[in-house]
């Protein structure tokens, strides 16, 4: 059937003639690494979120963004942050980072996003901080997880790594009363610089010590208090900071995606729609909607297989493969994982809704050059192997 067909991959960026041009006029200006380009980036990210309020800081990655949060709020040792179990390790591994313990929760199956009631029932004395991921692009329920944290005295950074662009009572994700939100430009997220990030807070105490520690730790501002006169060349080490700037390199991609953003999504939209209509009867769970009038980021494709399936998950994919069509896992839960499991002794018993979610899901290919033909393809295969 599908047998001469290319390789459709799971996932590819979409990268204009206006990007490359943009890239091109950088290198040939000179200046590589953090300098101009980065700053509009930022300056246009903060109005894409259309909150003038906001600081958006750019940074080589989520990943980097994530501890550059935690560690702005304050958390090290001794110290509990918890987050969903169903995520990429990186969500996790910055609470590492920074020697305090993290506490994995589960889902709620509805939403694949993390439990707000497994939050409350994990919270501790020691719990500073949570951090919910807004899995696929799909919002967590922030209106509860927010009040919940108020309650409790508990920060919360979101992992928006999928939710460019996703809203919460038509609220962007960014914008909302969370302490900060850290989004990633990673190859095959919604926008991409190849690898990056965005770090984005209401708070100007956070956003100095972030700014601080995305360079090496250094300050011009302790000059600034006594004199107007700063040479070019002072600066002052006020902490033992990290190497997380984005070059310039990327901030030129990153300045042209962000203008296609809106544009993407709606494709993205579309394909869900289409992949939905053509999944319609066969024995699998469809990807949650959002809320009537919300937007989701569409990152992700995530199809569950019914009980009533007569294969296995591992089997479809196989098949899938075999047909030329690629897809993925999202995710093998943190409570799987070797060091996880092991750190913190986890049994999958802990962890039913992200088991059995993890057990029967795969993630089907969802990018904007595909074509409703591949999205035909990829079903007629599910069909073969499910129908
Ligand atoms: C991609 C991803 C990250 C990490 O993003 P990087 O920019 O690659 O560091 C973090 N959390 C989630 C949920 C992700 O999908």
């Amino acid at each position: 059937m599908s047998a001469n067909l290319p390789f459709l991959p799971f996932a590819l960026p979409e990268i204009g003639d206006e990007e490359i041009a943009e890239v091109v006029d950088t290198l040939k200006s000179g200046w590589v690494t953090t300098g101009p380009k980065t700053k509009r980036f930022e300056e246009d990210f903060t109005a894409f979120l259309g909150d003038p309020g906001l600081h958006s800081m750019a940074v080589n990655s989520a990943t980097a963004g994530l501890h550059l949060a935690l560690e702005a709020l304050g958390i090290g040792p001794g110290d509990e942050v918890i987050t969903t179990t169903h995520t990429f390790t990186a969500t996790a591994e910055v609470v590492r980072y920074l020697g305090a313990d993290v506490v994995l929760v589960d889902i709620d199956p509805a939403t694949l996003c993390i439990d707000v009631a497994a939050v409350e029932a994990a919270i501790t004395p020691r719990t500073k901080a949570v951090v919910p991921v807004h899995y696929a692009g799909l919002a967590a329920d922030m209106e509860s997880l927010l009040a919940l944290a108020k309650r409790r005295g508990l920060k919360v950074v979101e992992d928006a790594a999928h939710a460019l662009p996703t809203t919460v009572g038509g609220r962007l994700v960014g914008t909302l009363d969370s302490d900060v939100t850290v989004f990633s430009f990673y190859a095959n997220k919604t926008i991409t610089t190849g690898e990056g990030g965005m770090v984005v807070t209401r708070d100007a105490e956070l956003a100095k010590r972030i700014k601080v520690m995305r360079l090496h730790g250094m300050s011009r501002d302790a000059f600034d208090r006594f004199t107007a006169k700063v040479p070019s060349w002072y600066y002052e080490i006020v902490a033992p900071g990290f190497k997380y700037n984005l070059t310039d390199i990327a901030s030129a991609l990153g300045i042209h995606q962000l203008k296609r953003a809106r544009a993407f999504q709606q494709r993205r939209t579309e394909l869900a729609a289409l992949y939905d209509e053509a999944l319609a009867g066969l024995p699998v769970v469809l990807p949650p909607q959002p809320l009537a009038g919300e937007q989701h980021a569409w990152h992700l494709y995530v199809l569950r297989l019914g009980d009533d399936a007569k294969v296995s998950r591992d089997v479809l994919i196989e098949r899938l493969f075999a047909a030329g069509v690629g897809c993925s896992v999202h995710y093998i839960p943190l409570h799987l994982q070797p060091y996880w499991r092991d750190r913190y002794d986890l049994k999958p018993e802990k962890f039913p809704q992200s088991q059995r979610a993890y057990e029967r899901m795969l993630s089907l290919p969802l990018y904007t050059r595909m074509g409703e033909a591949d999205v035909v393809r990829v079903v007629d295969v599910i069909r073969a192997v499910l129908a």
